[in-house]
């Protein structure tokens, strides 16, 4: 008899469960912003979230040019692409998002080889390859094209901004485990994992193949902050604008499984001399002191280049999206939206019964 006055919650039906994600850097933020805008809803649960600056944070960190990847296949350019559809309509239609048009430069010690960055020129403006009288002469090519920069002191926040307008929700939380995901969200049936470089630690993923990468760049503060410029082969140095915030991000520097946070300061003086011969009239050879400020973080990346794949376990799918090294920017918008379509199978696989 009393069984009949017990209240029985009725579970949500499938297509009100939240889509949880863990990570709320660009990879998980970018996701996020796509899954609201196709009418789901979205949680994301990090340690650290828009606006924050841990160096294991590394979208706050972020250069951010739009440099197509050489080396990679034709999906993972396509991923690219989309992203670079993306960025271009924020910069032509939002400054608040931080993206910005940049005319740049982009100088070779060799010969590009197969399977180089080249096919970049159908996705850029403006791509033409420089005449030998145009570039420096001890460089094989050069090319010039318009391409974006997003400063990410701007776009993280605008990104949080826009997730929270949208209806999605933000968690502050440590986690050990996916399974800690799956506890605290009974109910959920798709996860997205874009921890970072945390996937080299969680309890249930363990991915070895994740390493860290530690970047440290120069900010030098200078009203000429318009042109990019790149030297690609063994002397890799770039000259990325952030016209939005007043400067210039000098670099750059790859050290696998280096965590400190204290600036070298000898990097610093390499990165500044290096910059200054690839741009002289933008960076002098001494910038004063004042005009100099310190940015380090840590890549997420991963032997082999990132993961990007759908698992189902039982009731649950995951989605894994880590380690994007040092071109998670670049990758973000068209990650989302494979990742977007993934979430829209795997929800037909569980609402069309
Ligand atoms: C100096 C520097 C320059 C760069 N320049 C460029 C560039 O020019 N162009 C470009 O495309 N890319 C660039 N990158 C690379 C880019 O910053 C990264 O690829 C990108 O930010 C990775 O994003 P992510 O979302 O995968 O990881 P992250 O931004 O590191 O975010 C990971 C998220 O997961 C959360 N997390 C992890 N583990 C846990 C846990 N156990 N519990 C709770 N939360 C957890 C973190 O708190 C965070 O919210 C640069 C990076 C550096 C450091």
């Amino acid at each position: 008899m009393g069984e009949s006055h017990i209240e029985h919650t009725p579970s949500l039906p499938f297509a009100q469960r939240p889509i949880v994600i863990l990570g709320a850097g660009i990879i998980g933020c970018t996701t996020a912003r796509q899954l609201l805008l196709n009418g789901f809803p979205v949680v994301l649960v990090a340690e650290y979230l828009p606006g924050d600056q841990s160096i294991f944070y590394a979208s706050a960190w972020a250069g951010a040019a739009w440099h197509a990847a050489g080396g990679i296949n034709p999906e993972q350019r396509y991923f690219q692409a989309v992203t670079h559809r993306h960025l271009l309509k924020m910069a032509q239609e939002d400054p608040t998002s931080g993206v910005c048009i940049v005319d740049t430069r982009e100088f070779l010690e060799q010969a590009p080889p197969e399977n180089s960055s080249l096919w970049g020129q159908h996705v850029v403006s403006k791509f033409r390859h420089l005449k030998k009288d145009e570039f420096p002469s001890h460089f094989n090519t050069g090319w010039a094209y318009d391409t974006l920069v997003t400063d990410p002191t701007l776009h993280m926040p605008y990104l949080g901004k826009q997730i929270t307008e949208l209806g999605g929700q933000f968690i502050r939380k440590k986690v050990n485990s996916l399974e800690d995901m799956y506890q605290m969200f009974p109910e959920s049936s798709i996860f997205i994992n874009a921890s970072g470089i945390g996937s080299k630690e969680l309890d249930d993923v363990k991915d070895d193949k994740c390493f860290p990468e530690r970047g440290q760049n120069v900010f030098y503060k200078t009203d000429k902050c318009h042109m990019m410029y790149f030297r690609n082969g063994k002397q890799y140095t770039y000259v990325i604008p952030r016209p939005m915030s007043q400067g210039v991000v000098l670099g750059g520097v790859k050290q696998q499984d280096n965590l400190s946070p204290e600036v070298d300061m000898a990097i610093a003086q390499d990165e500044i001399s290096r910059a200054h011969m690839l741009a002289p009239e933008i960076v002098p050879e001494n910038p004063p002191e004042d005009s100099i400020s310190h940015i380090i973080g840590i890549r997420p990346s991963r032997q082999g280049g990132f993961r990007l794949d759908c698992e189902k376990a039982g009731q649950r799918t995951i989605l894994s999206a880590y380690g994007f090294g040092g071109g998670g920017y670049a990758f973000s918008y068209g990650v989302a939206d494979a990742l977007s379509k993934m979430v829209e199978r795997a929800e037909r696989e569980n609402v069309i019964l």
